[in-house]
């Protein structure tokens, strides 16, 4: 397939050659993905550990800067 030694597909999101491997966060999902985009991926999705803590961290700052701001 043309693919660089060590490489075993080419990442679903910008074609760069990656390894298969399952979603950080869903776990019956595998794709491809370069080792960029899996990072991008584990931080950003909302199943994955760390994109969950993320999404917390944002709903929980917001929460918090509404309380702020609305004065009742
Ligand atoms: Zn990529």
């Amino acid at each position: 397939m043309g693919l660089p030694r060590g490489y075993c597909g080419l990442c679903v999101v910008c074609g760069e050659p990656g390894h298969i491997r399952h979603h950080p966060g869903a776990g019956r999902f595998t794709g491809t993905w370069c080792d960029f985009h899996y990072r991008v991926l584990a931080f950003t999705h909302p199943l994955a550990p760390l994109g969950t803590f993320l999404w917390l961290t944002v709903v929980a700052s917001a929460i918090f800067a509404a309380r702020h701001f609305v004065h009742y």
